[in-house]
């Protein structure tokens, strides 16, 4: 076999494979077997770039990424479909459609809440892929598409031309993991599996579509040449025999039939990997779709069926505290168990104390509780009428119910946070802040280590990382003795971080970065800094009261000065090496104008901040020194009107040095 047969026979093997894996959901090929051939793949197209096609297995990890999309014309356009919200209006459309063709069949399938795209072969070959865009015009994402492991890039029948539309979507338990990673990290969270789709989807690098592990289930043949078909249904066979993940579908002989379709459906949503937002159905017959014809804006042989939110009385039982990841306490109320939208709801959020407030939900109430599209079943409204004597309004606790340090409010937001530096619910959180780029740079304890290490029961607070042994790490999965060694290695490197990195570390809230550097210059150590009270932190320039207070909090939990000690312990350095603040310009306020030649104007404010001056922005009688530069304007003129005194460039320089020396 030469070398063009073993690229041709090892895509085939890779393609079915993926087949196998992602569509119909029964691999034969184990994981090493899998990556072994792609990297076979992958050295010889490295070897042969004349042999490289697009439509190679190698294609689907991402490509470059790209400036924006390119816009494409659909060549039959993507429309949309008429909602009917009710059994009722269900009925009309089944009358209007009985107006103009006789004996109807329907097939049902669920409305998969994702995007919806066009996907285009040529001669069997996977070239184009396009977003719904205004359903004329779209956004060519082919290089995100290919990532999709379940569509296939070659069919088994080279047609001339094929296109087919489907709907992308972002199954429900690669949403769960993805918000998860992004709550550790930090990111803005996505709201629902669609919009994580969306943005997937929109991604310019592929390589970040392709970590989004996208789905697809294809519902519609738009185009094709080559082939005829009477039926819908033949043309979901005929895309399945093409390898296609196709929408579950169900053939039903009468509007009855469809209505019984429609609710089981509804009632087993919960089953499905993807959020659906209705039910669509579609007359069965190519022939008959032709003489219905379309509206404007939608065909007049199908419609969605929404499905209304499910409303039902119960009663909360009692109302529980959770504390997530990022220590945000989210109450809970346990309900009485009902049936809703096909599964039995025992709890709805309560969101935050805002929400409980305003609702004034107690425990004892009668709810009504509802669950539209999403997961989470909530509370519509108390039944006032039916609420027992003696309830009492609900507060959420003061204090964390994981591990007992106080709670703060957001100070942007209702939520309240956990302020505990070893609380157990927020160690993954703390671990990766700590070990981070700007915290304590420890360089291999990212995020997927730091939860290695602590589903491995190896770390239980943030102190535990300087007791780890070579020998401990190395059994972990994807570790081994090198990237053992090397993670001790950084671990033990960052005990000698300046104290700036350590109080970044903590993730005290208020205390960034920026004010970390500030405090560790201005007090030297930790332990003068813990001394400190609220008046000496708030005469740091850039401190106000309310970093100031939670400074002098988190410094007053044991939980923190436990924290301490365990790393004044294990050796990590508690001391600032920064140059301490001067006191020279102390009780200066200075004002910048003009151009400088030495410095920026960032830098020149930086000196005298060092030297425990002040800047303003705009100058008055409380002006000490109007510092002027080339072509100054305004404040020079205000400056002399005034009579504060003003410096040129030299007369400044002259003053932070000549103060200096004095
Ligand atoms: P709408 O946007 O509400 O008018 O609904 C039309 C959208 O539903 C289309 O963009 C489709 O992509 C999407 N959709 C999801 N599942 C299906 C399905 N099984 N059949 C037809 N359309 C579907």
């Amino acid at each position: 076999m030469n070398e063009q047969q073993e690229i041709a026979q090892l895509r085939e093997e890779l393609e079915r494979a993926n087949y196998e894996y992602y569509v119909l959901d029964q691999p034969t090929m184990s994981d090493f077997a899998f990556d072994r051939k792609l990297r076979r793949l992958e050295e010889l197209e490295a070897a042969h770039p004349e042999l490289a096609t697009p439509d190679s297995p190698t294609r689907r990890v991402g490509g470059k990424a790209a400036e924006g999309f390119e816009e494409v014309v659909h060549r039959m356009p993507l429309e949309s479909l008429q909602d009917v919200f009710s059994l009722e209006e269900l009925e009309e459309f089944d009358q209007r459609v009985r107006e103009s063709v006789e004996g109807a069949v329907y097939d049902v399938e669920p409305k998969v809440d994702g995007l919806s795209v066009a996907l285009e072969y040529e001669n069997g070959v996977f070239v184009r892929g396009a977003t719904r865009g205004d359903g004329r015009v779209g956004e060519d994402v082919t290089e995100n598409l290919r990532t999709i492991r379940s569509i296939p890039m070659r069919l088994p029948e080279a047609l001339p031309r094929l296109i087919v539309r489907g709907e992308v979507f972002m199954p429900r338990s690669v949403f769960a993991r993805l918000n998860e990673e992004r709550e550790l990290r930090g990111q803005p969270l996505f709201a629902n599996p669609r919009n994580a789709a969306a943005g997937s989807l929109r991604q310019l690098d592929p390589k970040i579509a392709a970590q989004r592990r996208l789905d697809i289930l294809v519902f519609n043949i738009q185009y094709v040449e080559g082939k005829t078909f009477t039926e819908h249904v033949e043309t979901l066979d005929y895309l399945k025999s093409q390898r296609f993940r196709v929408i579950p579908h169900t053939i039903c002989g009468s509007i009855a039939q469809c209505g019984g379709r429609i609710r089981a459906i509804g009632d087993g949503r919960e089953e499905f990997d993807f959020d659906i937002d209705g039910a669509v159905i579609k007359v069965n017959s190519l022939s008959d779709r032709e003489t219905l014809g379309s509206t404007a804006k939608f065909p007049r042989w199908a419609a969605a069926y929404k499905y209304p939110p499910e409303q039902k009385p119960s009663r909360v039982l009692d109302i529980v505290v959770q504390v997530g990841r990022t220590g945000v306490l989210t109450p809970k109320a346990v309900v009485e168990p009902v049936r809703l939208a096909g599964t039995t709801v025992t709890n709805a959020t309560l969101h935050n104390q805002d929400f409980i407030t305003e609702k004034d939900v107690r425990v004892g109430d009668t709810v009504l509780v509802q669950k539209a599209g999403e997961i989470i079943p909530e509370i519509v409204s108390v039944l006032k009428e039916r609420r027992p004597e003696g309830t009492t309004p609900y507060f959420l606790p003061g204090r964390c119910p994981v591990c007992g340090s106080p709670v703060v409010r957001d100070e942007d937001g209702a939520a309240l946070r956990c302020t505990g530096a070893e609380c157990p619910a927020q160690l993954l959180r703390h671990l990766v802040h700590f070990a981070s780029r700007d915290a304590m740079d420890i360089e291999g304890l990212g995020p997927a280590a730091v939860e290695n290490l602590v589903s491995a029961g190896l770390l239980k607070a943030p102190g535990d990382l300087y007791h780890l042994r070579a020998e401990d790490v190395e059994p972990l999965d994807r570790m081994g003795k090198k990237s053992a060694e090397n993670l001790i290695a950084a671990i033990d490197k960052s005990r000698q971080n300046d104290l700036s990195r350590l109080l970044f570390a903590f993730g005290i809230r208020q205390v960034g970065q920026k004010a970390a550097q500030v405090l560790a210059r201005q007090f030297g150590s930790l332990d003068a800094l813990a001394e400190a009270g609220a008046e000496a932190l708030t005469a740091v320039p850039d401190i106000g009261a309310i970093t100031a207070e939670s400074l002098t909090a988190w410094f007053r939990d044991p939980q923190s000065r436990h924290l301490i000690e365990t790393l004044k312990e294990a050796g990590v350095n508690m001391e600032s090496r920064a140059q301490p603040v001067g006191d020279q310009l102390a009780g200066l306020t200075f004002v910048l104008t003009g151009e400088l030649t030495a410095f920026t104007r960032k830098e020149a404010g930086e000196r005298i901040q060092a030297l425990g001056g002040k800047v303003s922005g705009s100058v008055s009688k409380k002006t000490s020194y109007v510092v002027a530069g080339e072509s100054a304007g305004s404040k020079l003129r205000k400056a002399q009107e005034l009579g504060v005194p003003v410096l040129d460039e030299t007369a400044f320089q002259a003053l932070l040095e000549g103060k200096r020396q004095g």
